[in-house]
């Protein structure tokens, strides 16, 4: 057996450049990418089958920027498109320390119980300078993580929210076809994220505190605007009044937000994630909506809205990558930058130079 045969799948391939001989170049080529067929085609027969590992796997190759591993990325979604089961995406959001891991512990716990297999994600706008902030502990969820039907990936990195976007969208589409039929996204209240999320969910749920004010809590109205429900967490112990008084305001507060195209009425709960109290009126409000929704047609509407906006992300881009990749352009845009220092070009002239290059 050769030195190939014994790496995985994953592993960089190593271009021989000192022998100059093209041929035997070639040939390697040849066998790498039969060998990658191969390996592709076992992984996503695993992964169909419900294999965690193999789902790991193949998400560890989205979320890579080789070029080879893009490829049988590609090949890997593709395959297992067709199979990518329904479910039901929940979006969930709120700043930090509001409870959004305790939660996802017992509401995933709970799904599981009622026989659900429950595939959790994150998006995290820091976690590219900071690889990974939420989920990067898996400790955080220590019961779920020990489940079976569970499966909990941290943050993709990347270098762009849009990269990282894209990332956790192709990994939902392989968590379907691995027969995961719940899928929890989590994201920090802060920044684009939320609206990334959204983008990609078909129920976005917004973890709130009693008695903490909106800028406290770093809640935007555009969040509140987006959310299907207001979930207020630790609604407990000496907290409880404080967590009722919060509901009766959401409650007014959401009145005065324009009726949303699903036709839904967001709703407001009072749950303790700590203590696992008002859990199953969460998922029965879940229930609810895809009924409602699915009635009227919008659960599916809403669907393709997202891929066509998903599509035109995603050629954005494809081009703008293949734009400040090109060489020419590189150089050009040196100049001028130059230019622009020296008072001597405008913006636009700029861009059109440029532009003109690609
Ligand atoms: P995240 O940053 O939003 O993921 O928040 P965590 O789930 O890590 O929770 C932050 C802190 O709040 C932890 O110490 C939790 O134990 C606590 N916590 C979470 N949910 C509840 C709850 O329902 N009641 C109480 N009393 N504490 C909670």
């Amino acid at each position: 057996m050769n030195e190939h045969q014994h790496k995985s799948a994953l592993s960089e391939s190593q271009s021989n450049n000192s022998s100059g001989n093209v041929s035997a170049e070639s040939a390697q080529r040849i066998r790498d990418s039969r060998r990658n067929k191969s390996s592709e085609k076992s992984l996503l027969k695993d992964l169909l089958e419900g294999n965690k590992t193999a789902l790991g796997r193949s998400i560890t190759l989205v979320e890579s920027n080789q070029p080879k591993h893009k490829e049988m990325a590609e090949a890997i979604v593709e395959g297992a498109l067709p199979h990518a089961k329904k479910s039901i995406r929940v979006g969930i959001t709120g700043v930090p320390g509001v409870g959004k891991s305790t939660f996802i512990e017992s509401f995933g716990s709970y799904l599981i119980e009622k026989g659900k297999k429950v595939a959790v994600l994150a998006v995290d706008p820091s976690s590219s300078v900071s690889h990974g902030s939420i989920l990067g502990d898996k400790t955080r969820m220590e019961k779920l993580v020990t489940q079976k039907n569970a499966f909990i990936r941290p943050s993709p990195s990347g270098d762009s929210l849009g990269g990282v976007a894209r990332k956790t969208r192709e990994s939902i589409l392989l968590c379907e076809a691995a027969g995961f039929d719940v899928i929890l996204i989590e994201t920090v209240g802060v920044g684009q994220s939320e609206t990334t999320v959204h983008s990609m969910t078909d129920f976005f749920l917004l973890l709130k505190l009693a008695g903490a004010g909106d800028e406290l809590q770093g809640i935007k109205r555009g969040i509140v605007e987006m959310a299907d429900a207001i979930v207020i967490n630790k609604a407990d112990g000496e907290n409880q009044k404080a967590a009722r008084e919060a509901r009766l305001e959401f409650k007014r507060a959401l009145q005065l937000y324009p009726p949303k195209p699903s036709e839904w009425k967001p709703q407001v709960h009072l749950i303790s994630a700590l203590y696992e109290k008002g859990i199953s009126e969460v998922w029965e409000m879940i229930t609810e909506f895809k009924s409602s929704t699915d009635k009227n047609g919008h659960f599916e509407h809403n669907r393709q809205e997202q891929n066509k906006f998903w599509l035109f992300q995603s050629i954005n881009d494809h081009l703008k990558s293949q734009f400040y990749n090109n060489t020419k352009v590189k150089i050009e845009l040196e100049k001028q930058l130059r230019l622009i220092e020296e008072n001597r070009t405008t913006a636009f002239t700029a861009a059109r130079a440029l532009l003109k290059l690609s």
